[in-house]
């Protein structure tokens, strides 16, 4: 190779090499299944957009991808892994809800479509996510920027393009996923999904393990939700944050054993006159070992719920 040319080649691979994002690590957990955990940080420290379990379910027809991370760069790494895999169409891209650790990849997919190039795939989400996103856009763009400088790079929300208001089964080829829409619990825009053939439910941040559970919806609503998927036949159940679990309802005792402490423990401080910020140290103390960034999303939680409780 001449010296021109060579430089020539070495520069187009290091272009190639820029575009491209290294794959995200994802593992196969049902077949057809892939999952990709993410880590156990908090939006203040150390985040990196990839905190949120995320991932796809591939049929004989196409695939849906089951949240996107935290950024594009999040979203674009976990395209990687799903085109190592298959070359099948991505049909949807579906969010359990509109938290930013959720949602900021979508972009990586809007030209990742079954129409080849330039075609969008349909972004699937609960009938609330939509007023959900323009309510709280501007400032998640804005801590997002702010969180991860450079490497927020070309994330921004894309809104669903279909919603749940109940139930939606769609067809990947012989392979049906059911979504469920969720009344007000860990947000008031939960979607989960029951991918039929393999027994595999994503819960989204319905379900927390290991990483402290945060309020951004309504305890007694999540409680109700929280019987209705204890009744749910999973084999396999992937929840926002932490592990994959085959003992769902374990899993979700634990959570329930938590937020249960936290409500009766911020009743009692309003009882007996303790003030909002006395509260946020003490609240739910006697779980504090069980969690992990227990401080610092309890202090919110308690934030969140004590205002609420004062008027009831
Ligand atoms: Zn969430």
């Amino acid at each position: 190779m001449g010296r021109l040319l060579h430089v020539a080649w070495l520069l187009a691979a290091a272009a190639a090499a820029h575009v491209s994002a290294a794959p995200l690590q994802v593992e196969q957990v049902a077949p057809g299944v892939y999952v990709h955990i993410g880590q156990h940080k908090d939006f203040e420290d150390g985040y990196d957009g990839d905190i949120a379990n995320i991932g796809f379910v591939i049929g004989t027809d196409a695939v849906a991808v089951i949240d996107t991370g935290g950024s594009y760069a999040v979203g674009m790494a976990l395209k990687e892994a799903l085109r190592k895999i298959t070359g099948l169409p991505i049909r949807y891209v579906i969010n359990t809800h509109g938290h930013p650790d959720h949602v900021f990849g979508n972009a990586a997919f809007i030209d990742a479509g079954p129409a080849g190039a330039g075609a969008p795939p349909r972004f699937i989400g609960h009938a609330m996510l939509p007023q959900a996103m323009a309510s709280r856009g501007d400032a998640y763009l804005r801590n997002v920027k702010k969180q991860l400088g450079g490497a927020a790079e070309k994330s921004t929300l894309i809104p669903p393009t279909e919603t749940v208001q109940h139930r939606l089964s769609l067809d990947l080829g012989n392979r049906q996923l059911e979504l469920t829409a969720w009344p007000k619990a860990h947000t008031n825009n939960d979607l989960t999904l029951f991918d039929v053939s393999s027994g595999t439910l994503w819960t989204g941040d319905l379900l927390f393990i290991e990483r402290t559970p945060s309020i951004d919806g309504d305890v007694k609503g999540w409680f109700s939700a929280m019987e209705a998927l204890k009744k749910i036949k999973a084999v396999t159940t992937i929840p926002g944050h932490g592990p994959l679990t085959r003992d769902k309802n374990r899993a979700l005792d634990r959570q329930g054993a938590y937020l249960a402490t936290l409500l009766h423990d911020v009743r009692t401080s309003i009882r007996q006159g303790t003030d909002m910020t006395a509260t946020m140290a003490t609240a739910a103390a006697s779980e504090r070992a069980r969690w992990q960034l227990f401080d610092v999303v309890n202090r919110r939680n308690v934030n969140v719920i004590y205002p609420a409780l004062e008027w009831e």
